[in-house]
């Protein structure tokens, strides 16, 4: 039975949905106001390392990922320009511009990792009007109050608020006094921003309480259920949301629904991805090695898949430090077992795949025993190193090739490394090194040695390999 790490409760615990069989999940998605660096990517990898094992667990999901493309501001707290005006004037391009931009980059860069695509995509700038329904209905809960730049909660009014980051609410308050400015509480957070009368903003909306934008909080709490109803089986993102936004989305989510029991806390799991490190400091977005997003690990020829198993490698409960050696170790571990899959699967051109297969094989057990050790890992708080050291062993254990071959594609369908479809790349001779390999071939048949060692040596200053058969040569690059 799978178990999962709920940081709500602070406890690994059995996985059963709300719904029987349909799995309701929601991951707070990009901000759009830039490129998504490889340690966001990792927070992706690891939701859809999640979706991987609730489907191999005969889950149906239901996937909801929101864009922000409106409202995260700077500092990720009440204070600071909004991203995506920022971005637009770095770029110089409109906001609008950039968010389109952005979430194509995105998708592609999901694309690359093999990481599947949400049920539904939303954007914080499709649904407003939710999330100005939202606002209004936890302000006639008595929950609101307003400043000069906009509406917030008072988190003073919430007994539970704060249970998510375990944050210690009067030693926040007592420590921050002189900068809250207008807001009551230190942990009051705003529900709508107003636009500066001096500041040209380009997404603004009218709202009841006048011209301005949600907060980055509200879109996801609203998205959330608009799409997934009020209370869901699993909300994911990365660790640094579990003090604020996640906290505020639960927040407000309890505040709308109940708040005599504060009792829904919005997702029955709340699932927390670690981050990935750079020389054991936070991932900014531009460092020595330039942008360290997708693209730039396929400029330096890697494939993006070598960068999902590299993160398969680490539990995603603990933090993982990038290293282009640690990069490349994962290349030659991908390039090792694509080959294994290949060289088996041309040896053995049976269809593979389906479980009935595996058990009509004449000795089917071994197979099955590294499917169901595979499995255990896996539905063990998703400890995908555990499954890939499985993974290895198979390979390196008595199973026939067509077993192997059977575990392999039981077991992509959590690892993602796509393996059934990868080729060899296919090798082009240049027409002077095959025609050098010819005249080589022809001094050895004339028995004319020093020749042949000599056009031998010049091959391979020239990066190839010759290979002689009986009747035949092949030529190998080196
Ligand atoms: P953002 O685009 O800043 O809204 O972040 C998108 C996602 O990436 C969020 O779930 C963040 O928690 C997550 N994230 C941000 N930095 C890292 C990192 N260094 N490693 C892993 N996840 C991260
Ligand atoms: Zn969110």
């Amino acid at each position: 039975m799978l178990h999962l790490y709920d940081t709500y409760t602070r406890s690994l615990r059995a996985f059963t949905s709300l719904v029987p069989n349909q799995v309701r999940l929601y991951s707070c998605g990009p901000t759009v106001y830039d490129y998504q660096h490889i340690g966001n990517m990792r927070t992706y990898l690891m939701c859809d390392g999640l979706k991987r094992v609730l489907k191999l667990n005969a889950y149906e999901v239901q996937h909801v990922m929101n864009i922000t493309d409106v409202g995260h501001l700077v500092g990720d707290g009440d204070e600071g320009e909004d991203k995506m005006e920022k971005g637009s004037r770095r770029t110089g391009q409109s906001a609008w511009n950039i968010a389109a931009l952005y979430t194509d980059i995105f998708l592609q860069d999901v694309k690359a990792l093999n990481i599947g695509m949400p049920t539904v995509l939303c954007k914080a700038t499709d649904h407003i009007k939710e999330q100005i329904e939202f606002v209004q209905d936890i302000e006639r809960k008595g929950f609101t109050y307003r400043t000069s730049d906009g509406i917030y909660f008072d988190t003073s009014k919430q007994a539970n608020y704060g249970y998510l980051g375990r944050l210690d609410k009067d030693g926040l308050q007592a420590g921050s006094r002189v900068d809250i400015g207008e807001k009551r509480n230190a942990t009051d957070y705003a529900l709508w921003k107003f636009s500066k009368p001096e500041e040209k903003r380009q997404m603004e909306w009218p709202s009841p309480w006048g011209i301005g934008f949600p907060g980055w909080h509200i879109e996801c709490s609203a998205m959330a259920q608009h799409f997934l109803g009020d209370y869901f089986d699993i909300h994911t993102g990365g660790e640094d949301h579990i003090t604020v936004h996640h906290t505020n989305e639960i927040s407000q989510t309890e505040a709308r629904l109940s708040p005599e029991t504060n009792n829904t806390r919005l997702a029955n799991f709340w699932v927390h991805g670690y981050f990935l490190l750079l020389n054991n400091a936070k991932l900014s977005k531009s460092n020595n090695d330039g942008f360290l997003r997708v693209q730039l690990l396929i400029d330096k020829a890697y494939d993006p898949l070598a960068y999902r198993y590299l993160c398969m490698t680490a539990h995603y409960r603990g933090q993982l430090s990038f290293t282009w050696e640690a990069l490349e170790a994962a290349q030659t571990a991908l390039n090792r077992i694509r080959k294994q899959y290949f060289d088996a699967k041309i040896a053995n051109p049976k269809p593979t795949s389906s479980s009935t297969e595996l058990e009509s094989l004449a000795t089917p057990k071994g197979a099955q025993e590294f499917q169901d050790e595979f499995l255990r890992c896996l539905n063990d708080d998703l400890n995908f190193p555990k499954a890939l050291a499985v993974f290895h062993k198979a390979w390196s254990s008595d199973l026939s090739p067509t077993e192997k071959l059977l575990f392999s594609d039981y077991a992509d369908q959590a690892l993602g490394l796509n393996l059934s479809n990868w080729r060899p790349a296919e090798v082009v001779v240049p027409p002077e090194i095959q025609q050098l390999a010819q005249s080589r071939w022809e001094a050895k048949t004339a028995k004319d040695w020093a020749r042949a060692d000599a056009i031998r040596e010049q091959l391979n200053k020239l990066g190839w390999q010759m290979k002689d058969a009986a009747t035949d040569f092949e030529l190998k690059p080196l």
